[in-house]
């Protein structure tokens, strides 16, 4: 399972990050999902509450932010956020697959309580 997988990665990631700076109890994790990832929020914060159980993150909020998909045109060099998966440019009419944003995984911040 895709979120399964992401799950047992974000909790490497934030226990690494608890870990360095002595945090004992994590209690809020934000992290921003590009749209591209295609990652079930609801999936993905019920795959880290089962990883979690008996580690620091247990108890931990999972904050999922949603990140569009940014391309640039390869011929004009407009910015545009993609919407419906068309890579289009909205000037010129051709697709593009110079993408700025929108495939990353990224945890923003952990918040949590230090010994
Ligand atoms: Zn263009």
């Amino acid at each position: 399972m895709h979120e399964m997988s992401i799950a047992e990665m974000l909790l490497n990631i934030v226990l690494n990050e608890a870990h360095s700076h002595s945090i004992s109890m994590i209690e809020k994790i934000l992290v921003q999902i590009g749209e591209m990832a295609a990652v079930n929020s609801e999936a993905l914060k019920f795959c880290f509450s089962v990883i979690s159980k008996d580690t620091i993150a247990e108890n931990a909020i999972l904050d999922i932010e949603i990140v569009p998909i940014v391309a640039r045109c390869q011929k004009c060099g407009l910015i545009f956020q993609v919407e419906n998966f068309s890579f289009k440019c909205p000037d010129c009419d051709i697709i593009t697959n110079d993408w700025i944003s929108g495939r990353e995984i990224t945890v923003v911040s952990i918040e949590g309580i230090k010994d």
